[in-house]
């Protein structure tokens, strides 16, 4: 399947050429002419799939192909909804990208920053608009944001519209449009409430499901090592000796872990940045741009800061820590081995997150193949038990309370048997002299 097949416009072709896109990714090759027809579309489907060019593409030739609207200021004809700044910010770009050579006027209306831009965008008139909740709802407030005439609404990440607490807003925006519209909606899962706000948005919606969430793409390379904690950084400088790691995305559970990670890598002449919810809008930007650019080898990010942030050619990224819910790991991993390319994903696992190794595992339905051979096996620590937390590890391994092994990881990459995570229900660990 070509772009041409799917019977997008010169103008869209031109562009995606110069962006070296060469086919249509499944999410494009399924939404694009359903879109094109008018009809809504419900995309379960997370980043790294192509849903922004799924949706983007149609919305930019339905809406440079219709007639010029009546002379005056330009009407909003589409609105883009998002949960995030970063995220609001990528989509613009790439509209920017598909739609250089059309003369679609377009805006972006996120918090965080003056809005006396914003104001004056929309006085100007414009034909796109992207937009976080919040802020929009301030500008409808002020009466600077008319929706009156939008035709194609998209909400991009609902679910994470959802997390974050939008609904209300969602709903007090959605009110302000013409029923008569066609709604596009995206979400990467499908918890309950999501079900409910697709009946009653969408009509008779086109279903488009990609890379249910528990499947990892076989195209990620994925390896493990079993280190204790204080190991993990000189591990991650070790490894980092290995100059095909040119741009790897680390992630950290905690933002203070971020900015501990990124001073022992500066220490280590490591060039790293922490992206997170403490930094602000603009060291935010930078980072990404650092990143994006190559001057940062590494960019170390939480998960909600690093959500839906899009880098192309991303070569790793690096579980610093594993996260607790399993799910996370996978949507993790997906940021490497975008749209076609092949990935590396490598996870450190510390004696407290082996119960994350094994929701992962189990949600995955594959074994990690585990690196035994390496510099900072692990010292096998065996807590005393205790009563753990629902989805967490037992009792902290702290010094006082923890039986220290000689020897490291031992599972195999054919784990199961001797090798296997020894976790049992009290998150004791089997011992095994160390591979090494
Ligand atoms: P998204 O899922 O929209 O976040 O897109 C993931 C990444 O894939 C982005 O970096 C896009 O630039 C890229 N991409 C989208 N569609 C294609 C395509 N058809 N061919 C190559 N890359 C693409």
């Amino acid at each position: 399947m070509t772009f041409e097949q799917l019977q997008l416009i010169s103008p869209i072709l031109k562009a995606l050429a110069k962006e070296n896109y060469k086919q249509p990714t499944p999410i494009q090759e399924q939404a694009i002419p359903s879109v094109l027809a008018g009809r809504d579309l419900f995309g379960c489907a997370q980043t790294g799939t192509g849903k922004t060019a799924a949706f983007l593409l149609p919305i930019i030739q339905l809406l440079s192909t219709q007639r010029d609207p009546a002379k005056g200021k330009r009407p909003i004809r589409s609105l883009i909804l998002t949960p995030t700044r970063e995220l609001a910010i990528q989509i613009s770009d790439n509209l920017k990208s598909y739609g250089r050579f059309t003369n679609l006027r377009s805006a972006v209306i996120v918090g965080g920053v003056s809005q006396k831009a914003q104001e004056q965008a929309l006085e100007e008139g414009l034909d796109i608009l992207i937009a976080t909740p919040g802020r929009l709802i301030d500008l409808m407030n002020q009466g600077f944001a008319d929706l009156s005439r939008v035709q194609i609404l998209v909400l991009d990440e609902a679910d994470r519209m959802l997390d974050m607490g939008f609904i209300h807003d969602m709903r007090r925006i959605i009110a302000k449009l013409p029923v008569k519209r066609q709604t596009l909606f995206f979400s990467a899962t499908m918890p309950p409430e999501i079900t409910s706000l697709v009946d009653s948005l969408l009509t008779n919606p086109l279903k488009i499901e990609i890379t249910p969430v528990s499947s990892t793409a076989e195209r990620i390379k994925q390896s493990l090592y079993f280190v204790d904690k204080p190991n993990k950084l000189p591990l991650l400088i070790d490894l980092l000796q290995d100059q095909s790691i040119t741009s790897a995305l680390v992630f950290t559970r905690t933002k203070h872990g971020a900015d501990r990670l990124v001073s022992g890598l500066m220490k280590a002449k490591i060039t790293a940045q922490a992206i997170h919810g403490n930094k602000s809008q603009n060291a935010r930007q930078t980072a990404l741009k650092n990143f994006k650019s190559g001057a940062t080898r590494l960019l170390v990010a939480t998960d909600i800061a690093a959500r839906g942030i899009d880098i192309d050619e991303l070569s790793h990224v690096i579980n610093y820590n594993l996260p607790n819910i399993p799910e996370t790991y996978v949507h993790r991993i997906g940021r490497t081995g975008r749209a076609g390319l092949s990935g590396v994903a490598i996870s450190f696992c510390e004696y407290e997150e082996i119960p994350y190794l094994k929701d992962i595992e189990k949600l995955t339905k594959q074994k990690i193949p585990v690196i035994g051979d390496h510099s900072y096996p692990m010292v096998i620590t065996e807590p005393v038990p205790a009563k753990p937390e629902k989805g967490r590890a037992g009792g902290a391994a702290s010094k006082n309370n923890a039986r220290v092994h000689s020897g490291g990881a031992d599972r195999s990459g054919s784990a199961g048997k001797e090798g296997s995570t020894a976790v049992s229900g009290n998150h004791r660990r089997r011992s095994k002299k160390a591979g090494k």
